[in-house]
């Protein structure tokens, strides 16, 4: 598959997988001397990425850039340095600084101030990187995603190569539904195997998302067997966020004060801590003054 140059030939591409093609992404436009490399991709996705970058390298995927390239990483104030320093105009957007520079300057002079070099992706590797968008969307959103996988993505866009990434989004948010009342039933089924717990808490989202019906149930507490979904167990909407937690009656209730939950600030969108008695009617109250 290499030519007598080595140059590997157009259209013969080997393939990479999922993480591979999220890693080659990840490192495009990174600066060999300081990549700082997440943490994430060794006990996460356990890539080996010294290897891997070497493997892209190999590959053709992922190549060093030409010097041209570190202008882009510059700033403003030091683009317009270079320029005034040597009597041209700086006035302009960044693109047409850098325009400029490349075409007064020789390669030499370029050479000189554009000394740090990063890894970019070589015509190939942008068409991967293109082609896979969709690995690359759901990486970033994981957070959303929490109950599906990479692998899954994967496996259901090579099924159905057409679908777009809203559809995928559409297709992973009905599993994550699905997958969220799977466990509710789970932890519901939990509380009854050793009828250990008697009764349950309620609990919504200290969040302006919450809906009234999912926030005055907040708090409450309802017997295990008399449990039913969209009366006084999750889900009680369609859009229904609220968990359960095992409540047990307790002499002391000194502790309570120590004890706190979580809350998000309407204005911020910014998590912080309420005290454990703070029902959702309370809260509500409280941040609607
Ligand atoms: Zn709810």
């Amino acid at each position: 598959m290499f030519g007598v140059s080595g140059e590997v030939y157009a259209g013969e591409r080997v393939s990479v997988d999922y993480k591979e093609i999220l890693f080659l992404w990840y490192m495009n436009g990174r600066s060999i001397e300081y990549p700082n490399i997440a943490g994430y991709w060794t006990y996460e996705y356990n890539l080996d990425y010294r290897q891997m970058i070497e493997k892209l390298l190999d590959l053709r995927y992922l190549t060093l850039s030409a010097p041209e390239f570190a202008l882009s990483k510059k700033k403003m104030p030091e683009l317009k340095r270079i320029l005034s320093g040597r009597g041209f105009s700086n006035s302009g957007k960044k693109e047409e600084l850098i325009r400029r520079i490349i075409e007064n300057l020789s390669a030499h002079e370029i050479k000189q101030i554009c000394r740090e070099k990063f890894f970019v992706a070589t015509e190939a590797g942008e068409d991967i990187i293109k082609e896979n968008e969709h690995i690359i969307y759901f990486h970033k959103n994981k957070s959303k995603f929490r109950f599906s996988s990479l692998e899954n993505v994967v496996k259901l866009k090579r099924s159905n190569p057409k679908m777009t990434i809203s559809e995928l989004e559409i297709i992973l948010k009905d599993e994550q539904e699905k997958e969220k009342e799977r466990l509710r039933q789970e932890t519901l089924n939990g509380y009854k195997k050793y009828g250990v717990v008697k009764r349950y808490a309620y609990l919504a989202a200290l969040d302006k998302h919450t809906c009234s019906k999912c926030g005055n149930l907040d708090g409450k507490v309802f017997d295990v067997d008399k449990a039913v979904p969209g009366v006084n167990y999750p889900p009680m909407c369609d859009d229904c966020r609220c968990t359960t937690t095992a409540h047990f009656d307790r002499n002391d209730e000194e502790d309570d004060d120590e004890l706190e939950r979580i809350a998000r600030d309407p204005e911020t969108g910014k998590n912080y801590y309420v005290p454990i008695g703070t029902t959702w009617r309370k809260w509500i109250k409280e941040v609607s003054e």
